[in-house]
């Protein structure tokens, strides 16, 4: 095959454990899947249905990064997230089988340019460029499940230059990773290297040019980056 421009190269994750890596798909993200996330934004969490987001696959980065400092925000917010990394595809998955179509997992960060989906939900316009910004999207290597299971409870928790800022618990996910599965592919048929971003427990809040980030999901390497000055 041959293109009239060069072809973008894959974006992968490594995982551990092996020397071949995981080519992303497509990065979906759940919006608001922690009660007392949803309530610090203003919002009912009253188990409405999930609904979802993208990134583009490109906006990720690998743990250890340091970054430039995202252009056009002044109100950069980190949201702690576990990653859900898809292995077989399907439509319409049910609950039940929803596990098996589970490569491995990970964490990562769904970065969020505040002002930007701010300013885009009171204008009713797509939050896209509040979410699916370049590097939006640092995440650590994944973990298959024969080494971390289905992770489904675990300390999730972020501190900023070492001060604690989220804190949370993968079971107080609303929908968890099978319905989150399960109810996405009834939207999209999903596919092999397709990840899930799964919704961040309360404490978001801004980051400014020089902070660390240092996040932490029970049973995996914890995930850094820093913002350049
Ligand atoms: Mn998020």
């Amino acid at each position: 095959m041959s293109y009239v421009i060069a072809a973008p190269s894959t974006v992968t994750l490594p995982v551990e454990g092996e020397t071949a890596t995981f080519p992303v798909r497509r990065i979906y993200c759940v919006g608001r899947n922690y009660a007392d996330h949803a309530r610090e934004m203003g919002h009912d969490p009253d188990r409405e249905p999930p609904f979802f987001f993208q990134k583009p696959t490109d906006a990720i980065v690998l743990s250890g990064a340091t970054l430039p400092f995202p252009v056009g925000t002044k109100d950069l917010h980190h949201e702690i997230e576990l990653v859900v990394a898809i292995g077989t595809g399907g439509k319409n998955i049910s609950v039940d089988n929803a596990l098996m179509h589970v490569y491995g997992y990970g964490v990562g960060l769904d970065m969020t340019r505040r002002d930007l989906q701010g300013e885009a939900k009171k204008m009713g316009r797509p939050w896209e460029m509040g979410k699916g910004f370049d590097q939006s999207a640092p995440c650590t290597a994944l973990k298959t499940v024969a080494k971390v299971g289905h992770p489904a409870a675990g300390a999730i928790w972020l501190k900023v230059n070492g001060e604690v800022k989220q804190k949370g618990d993968l079971n107080q996910h609303i929908w968890n990773t099978q319905e989150t599965i399960s109810y996405l592919s009834h939207l999209v048929e999903l596919f092999p290297g397709d990840i899930i971003m799964m919704g961040t427990p309360a404490g978001v809040g801004p980051c400014v040019p020089g902070d660390t980030l240092l996040g932490h999901v029970d049973g995996f390497d914890d995930l850094t980056v820093t913002y350049a000055k």
